[in-house]
């Protein structure tokens, strides 16, 4: 990790701007108190805070904890993700700017091994013939249906379940930079399903999604799903709408360009992310493609040929 002279005053300036007068505060250790943004003012709905500065915050270790309702509210956490909360998008940037390198965010030292489901069979095995059974079939037609190549198959490791607690789903694993299986995601291949998608409860705060694919050096494409990252080379999904730290703290310190691609639905989301991403060193590394209609990445087969790549003022 490295040592660098941070200017606490700035960080405390910012949280004061965000949260009014602090409480107690002991510049040695970082530690500074607030009325809570949560249980002292939406909650009692006051204006002013209640003065008991519960809100506690150590910007040295870039974290932060209600002693009220923590637990009941989700108010603890890494500073970044309070202010990203409750600051705007200058305060944030300036946060970023001055943070130190390890705010709080590091994902959890506590590793839960994901392991692939044992019913899992990857169809490169069960096209050998060994496995022609419907249920294969069933399976394989979807990935069909989703234009999904024999080559795409072998690249992902894609496979299926047709038993066990994922039956009846395609299961697409991820891998980390040195091939250790770190998630997986388990879609349904049925027509009526209630449930869509049925993935491991592992903490994906932390990972990175098949990060031994990606060459940092070439353009790094920003998706929402699993699926629509097999069609785009060297893209990263973020699994939903939003980045997690992780994510970010890994584009910051490795991706030399940046192209954000989320579903056309999703505009807005793309467009604060984009914000959010330009800044510090990734500024001016920030590309975007405004998808139209209703066709996301997987149904372009990946193809943006027709689309503008472009930067934003
Ligand atoms: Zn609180």
């Amino acid at each position: 990790m490295v040592e660098h002279e941070i200017d606490y005053s700035a960080v405390v300036d910012i949280l004061e701007d965000i949260l009014g007068e602090h409480r107690l505060h002991n510049d040695y250790k970082g530690q500074i108190s607030f009325d809570c943004p949560v249980c002292s003012h939406d909650i009692k709905g006051l204006d002013e805070g209640d003065g008991k500065g519960n809100l506690e915050i150590n910007y040295k270790r870039g974290v932060f904890k209600c002693w009220v309702c923590a637990e009941t509210h989700d108010t603890y956490g890494s500073l970044y993700k309070l202010l990203k909360k409750y600051g705007n998008a200058k305060q944030l940037k300036k946060y970023l700017l001055l943070k130190p390198e390890d705010d709080g965010e590091q994902p959890k030292r506590t590793f839960i091994q994901v392991r692939l489901p044992k019913e899992f069979v990857p169809f490169k095995d069960a096209s050998l013939g060994l496995k022609m059974t419907p249920h294969y079939k069933q399976a394989f037609n979807y990935l069909q249906k989703r234009n999904i190549t024999d080559l795409m198959i072998q690249m992902y490791n894609i496979g299926f379940c047709y038993t066990g607690h994922y039956e009846h789903r395609i299961i697409i694993p991820s891998y980390d930079s040195e091939n250790r299986l770190n998630y997986f995601i388990a879609r349904s291949y049925l027509n009526n399903t209630k449930m869509k998608y049925k993935n491991p409860e592992v903490d994906k705060e932390s990972l990175i999604w098949n990060e031994h694919l990606i060459n940092w050096d070439e353009p790094v494409y920003i998706v929402e799903g699993a699926f629509d990252s097999i069609f785009l080379p060297n893209s990263i999904p973020m699994l939903g709408k939003f980045m997690t730290q992780n994510l970010f703290n890994k584009l910051y310190d490795n991706a030399k360009k940046i192209v954000i691609v989320l579903d056309p639905d999703a505009w807005e989301d793309a467009f604060r992310l984009y914000h959010k991403l330009n800044c510090g060193k990734l500024m001016g590394k920030l590309w975007i493609v405004k998808l139209d209609g209703d066709k996301d990445i997987a149904d372009l087969k990946g193809d943006l040929s027709g689309y503008e790549i472009k930067q934003l003022d």
